[in-house]
């Protein structure tokens, strides 16, 4: 019982010395055993915190980065529902102070760093700020251009400068890699089938013709009550998918030299506009305003479709192609996560 208050040892021991040799022994090796016994939980303690672990682990990182835990905790949620076919695992390293993003797919391996939601090989942490995040926002509806102030117009005009198109931060495409097996032309060329989208024949990768087909099937449902879908239908001239393109000085590939985008052109274009550059090079600075009315779309209820199998549209970005679709499901999926 005399050892239970710690703080009290030093009296206690005096008063044991005084009552002879005998207890003097047992409280020597009672202490010993207390110093061994701390010892153990001490050691155990530290190799619960140094032994690195799968799966959401976000303890290491209290404090000031406790945002960062929940934020990819959350994200690989996403990415691993938006694409099953792949295995991902985490694992926090102590030395870079990130986490460590592993990606198995079939017999290959591919190892990333979060850098806050860039998801980078090791080699470009260095030059993280070139990149973005990979889920970043998409809306839920179109911005209508008579909503803008002066100061998000001037915003918009300058990311669509030739400056900014050229300093910008890119997304890195490195987890698609490892997801469609995308690191060379070679490569990508081995998963291109050519598939039909509502009558148009179209190469994209073999990977997106399930979902291109339940698109295909809910838009032609459509078209059997709405005539704005049928006459979209009618009207459409082609489907260009696959094409080989390299982004600027970077490793990044576009999402059509993936395979991985469609660009629905129409017949018709009612003297409408499709997209942002083509109005920028023939002079209109302010192409950011041209009404909604104005740009030519494809009915609401197609985009939605489209969403809902895990396409984004061009349509809503700031410098909006509205002729283009791109198969990113953890956008769609992620979209709350990362709304302003
Ligand atoms: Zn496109």
């Amino acid at each position: 019982m005399r050892y239970l208050y710690s703080t009290m040892l030093d009296n206690e021991q005096e008063r044991d010395n005084e009552g002879g040799t005998q207890d003097s022994k047992s409280n020597l090796s009672h202490l010993f055993r207390i110093a061994l016994g701390f010892a153990v939980v001490s050691a155990l303690i530290l190799i619960y915190l140094l032994v690195p672990r799968s799966g959401p682990a976000p303890r290491i990182l209290a404090g000031g980065l406790a945002s960062g835990p929940s934020m990819i905790v959350q994200e690989l949620s996403v990415l691993r529902s938006a694409y099953p076919g792949i295995k991902i695992e985490n694992t926090f390293d102590p030395i870079k102070s990130d986490w460590k993003i592993i990606i198995s797919k079939d017999d290959k391996t591919m190892e990333l760093y979060w850098a806050e939601g860039r998801y980078l090989p090791e080699k470009l942490l260095a030059s993280k700020d070139r990149y973005r995040r990979l889920i970043f926002y998409i809306p839920d509806k179109l911005v209508d251009p008579a909503t803008l102030n002066h100061d998000q117009i001037e915003e918009i005009r300058a990311f669509g400068s030739s400056e900014s198109r050229e300093t910008a931060p890119i997304s890195a495409t490195y987890i698609f890699e490892s997801i469609y097996d995308t690191s060379t032309r070679q490569n990508v060329e081995r998963h291109i089938v050519k598939t039909s989208f509502l009558g148009k024949q179209v190469s994209v990768h073999e990977q997106i013709v399930e979902p291109l087909k339940r698109v295909d099937t809910q838009i032609r449902t459509a078209a059997t009550t709405n005539p704005l879908v049928e006459e979209f239908i009618r009207n459409l001239n082609s489907a260009e998918g696959y094409s080989w393109r390299q982004i600027r000085d970077t490793s990044g590939i576009s999402f059509h030299s993936m395979g991985l985008a469609i660009d629905l052109l129409p017949r018709r274009w009612q003297n409408k506009i499709i997209y942002w550059n083509w109005e920028k090079n023939k002079g209109n600075e302010d192409w950011m305003l041209i009404p909604l009315s104005e740009r030519w779309m494809p009915p609401d209820i197609v985009i939605d479709i489209f969403e809902k199998e895990g396409f984004i549209w061009g349509g809503k970005w700031t410098v909006w192609d509205n002729m283009h679709f791109e198969y990113r499901p953890e956008l769609i999926l992620g979209r709350e996560l990362v709304k302003p």
